[in-house]
């Protein structure tokens, strides 16, 4: 699917494609899966977030969706911004360590897939253990 700058503006706030610039020099954007309906993109930083931009049905706008905390309450985001605009960019390749990161998640997201509730439970729980912060918020 491709893109114009001019929608990618109409749909993010300026100061979210701002940052977003950011993200892009910055190599954190993972442009992972590319068809002719939509575009797929992990942005990784301190968290990973997966991100979808894809066209309405019905008025062929551009959208988007994030998986991060702010996409939630603010619509869309930096993240959102930076797939966009890595998808702009001829030629743009992410940092290595973050294709790394990708393919971790990918592989988590797998097992993850696999476990029942139960053993989800428990794993979130054997996680929570290890952190105090995490420990002290549930
Ligand atoms: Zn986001």
């Amino acid at each position: 699917m491709n893109i114009s700058r001019h929608e990618l503006n109409a749909l993010v706030n300026s100061r979210y494609v701002k940052r977003g610039e950011q993200i892009v020099q910055e190599g954190s954007i993972v442009l992972d899966r590319i068809s002719s309906e939509s575009i797929h993109a992990y942005a990784i930083g301190t968290g990973i977030y997966q991100i979808t931009l894809s066209r309405s049905d019905t008025t062929k706008q551009l959208t988007g969706i994030c998986s991060c905390p702010a996409f939630l309450d603010f619509g869309p985001c930096k993240h959102i911004a930076a797939a966009g605009l890595a998808r702009l960019q001829p030629g743009y390749m992410p940092d290595e360590w973050c294709c790394e990161q990708k393919e971790n998640l990918k592989k988590t997201i797998y097992f993850l897939n696999k476990k029942t509730k139960t053993e989800l439970i428990e794993t979130i729980l054997r996680f929570v253990a290890q952190d105090q912060d995490l420990l002290d918020s549930v």
